[in-house]
Order: C-alpha cells, then sequence, then structure tokens
C-alpha cells in the first residue's frame, strides 16, 4: 500500500495535506477515542476510534481490519481538530 502525499481541499481551511481517519470517527456524535500509527506519509498519520483499537488489540492488523475501519481523507486542520476533541472529552470524563 504506498501512498504518496496528496492535498485535499477543505471546506473550512482551504487546501492542506490530508490525514485519514476511521468513518466511526467521522460518523460519531460523541468523541469515541482517537488512536494514531506512528509514521506516515502523509501530513497526518491513519486515526481511528476505540472500537477499532480493540479489534486491532485482539486480531491485529490486517486487511479486514483496515476495510471495516473504512478510512476516509481529511484535511490536516480537521484531522487535529478531531483528535482535540476527544483529548478534550476524554479529559472531561
Ligand atoms: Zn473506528
Ligand atoms: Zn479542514
Amino acid at each position: 500500500m504506498v501512498k504518496l502525499p496528496r492535498l485535499v481541499t477543505c471546506e473550512q481551511h482551504g487546501t492542506q495535506g490530508i490525514g485519514l481517519v476511521c468513518q466511526h470517527i467521522l460518523s460519531a456524535k460523541e468523541p469515541n477515542g482517537f488512536f494514531w500509527s506512528d509514521d506516515s506519509d502523509q501530513a497526518r498519520p491513519d486515526a481511528w476510534c476505540n472500537a477499532c483499537e480493540e479489534k486491532l488489540l485482539k486480531d491485529e492488523f490486517s486487511e479486514a481490519w483496515y476495510e471495516q475501519a473504512g478510512f476516509q481523507p481529511v484535511c490536516a486542520l480537521c484531522w487535529d481538530a478531531a483528535k482535540a476533541r476527544a483529548e478534550t472529552f476524554e479529559a472531561e470524563e
């Protein structure tokens, strides 16, 4: 899976590098965890939710895991915002 750095034009932030987040983070009404990989050739690494993390710890990385995560590209600043939201939410609990 070789991915070249890509750019996206975000409605809020303009032209930015991308990061990937799992579909659960994107569709969640409330923050549902935020985990990310160490390395990335994009502006931000792949990020995933609590449920994906649990599956990953149990089953290890696989194509099936990647597919169920349904990663979607978001702009780097939206990625940062999602991460900040999840961290704020956890701090309040
Ligand atoms: Zn997920
Ligand atoms: Zn954005």
